[in-house]
């Protein structure tokens, strides 16, 4: 009889990822596209599948794949690297460049996965905080590079929680600087004015995420794919699991590209949507909204329920009124804070009223 196994010392403290998954008539709490994929895309991607041999494996290197996403963004092949969502991407980089005896840093309030992976990759997470505005600024960020010479900087834009985007200015400044690798997490890069992919080039260490998940309409497939140098490229092509993209996730990705046109509507309507959000949020009483790149917004509310906890408060008034927000209120760095992902103009009505409703309630005007 043998007792139960302990993981690795350096994991019992670790929890995992969670984001509560309600049942409730308008979910606003994960980023994703409110909208299905455009009509034809799911027949043409059916068809494409029906051509497939299903016995023999898929292409390993996902040519097909990358050459599209490739041309799409105006950027060779060999600099693209497609995996199981852009958190496999994050995951890869991290099991190549990370690792025992390695650093990484992070500027927080930001994506929580990225100093999690990281520690489940047994990488030290170095971690700076960001201005008051959330933007990292290059003279704080330099020194924090100079002090532990971080094998990774991670930045995040926009950067998910607080929309704030990185000036391709910061990006150049923080990869002058840096030993190692500099990663853009762009998962809501389309949504925004300004992006580093231009900057990626054979030579610098510097790699952009980029992910289906949001402006692709396709969270459920799991596909993200990073630009990086080839040499960057070839590192992860050894370290990821051979066929880990299969065929079906593969051919979406082809075959998604071919319905830009309406993706690009999308993304005009959904930062529109964005705008008239931001525009309500900043006329209420007791709101201070954020200004945000990205398909959410993050607010923070000073009166409400709950006293001393009043940003859970209102979330979990949010949640009795059938709207599911997701709760950063306890988090350092953007207590009483909520973020709301931009939904339909429905959906997004149906938030605004909520929370006016909520606020309302509690002598807010
Ligand atoms: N990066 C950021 C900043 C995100 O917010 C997300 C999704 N929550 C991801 C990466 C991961 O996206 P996916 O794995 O679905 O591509």
């Amino acid at each position: 009889m043998s007792d139960r196994i302990a993981p690795r010392d350096d994991l019992t403290a670790l929890e995992g990822y969670h984001s509560p998954q309600l049942d409730v008539s308008v979910r606003l709490n994960t980023n994703e596209s409110p909208f299905p994929p455009p009509p034809g895309f799911v027949d043409a991607w059916l068809e494409e599948l029906g051509t497939v041999p299903l016995h023999r494996y898929p292409d390993r290197s996902a040519r097909g794949l990358r050459s599209a996403i490739g041309e799409s963004i105006g950027q060779p092949p060999p600099r693209v690297f497609c995996a199981n969502g852009s958190n496999e991407v994050l995951q890869t980089l991290l099991l190549s460049y990370g690792g025992t005896g390695r650093r990484a840093l992070v500027f927080e309030p930001t994506y929580a996965l990225h100093s999690h992976i990281a520690r489940i990759t047994g990488t030290e997470v170095i971690v700076g905080s960001r201005r008051d505005d959330f933007g990292v600024d290059p003279d704080s960020a330099r020194a924090l590079i100079e002090q532990h010479q971080p094998e990774i900087v991670f930045l995040c834009s926009p950067n998910n929680p607080t929309g704030t985007v990185d000036p391709p200015a910061t990006v150049a400044a923080i990869l002058d600087a840096a030993p190692g690798l500099v990663i853009v997490d762009e998962a809501y890069g389309e949504f925004a004015r300004e992006s580093a992919l231009d900057l990626v080039d054979d030579d610098r260490a510097l790699v952009v995420t980029r992910t289906y998940s949001k402006v692709w309409s396709l969270a459920a497939l799991r596909l993200g794919f990073c630009v990086a140098p080839p040499w960057v490229v070839a590192e992860l092509e050894k370290v990821v699991l051979p066929y880990h993209l299969d065929v079906s996730t593969q051919l979406a990705g082809i075959t998604a590209l071919r319905f830009r046109a309406e993706m690009e509507a999308r993304i005009a309507l959904l930062v529109e949507e964005r705008e008239r959000l931001f525009a309500a949020l900043d006329e209420l009483d007791g709101v201070t909204v954020f200004p945000s790149g990205a398909n959410f917004l993050l607010f923070r509310v000073s009166t409400g329920p709950g006293g001393e906890d009043r940003g859970h408060a209102v979330w979990e008034a949010m949640v009795e009124r059938g709207v599911l927000v997701r709760d950063f209120s306890r988090w350092p760095g953007v207590e009483d804070c909520l973020r709301v992902t931009v939904g339909t103009a429905a959906e997004n009505t149906a938030f605004l009223s909520a929370l006016k409703d909520i606020l309302r309630e509690h002598g807010a005007r």
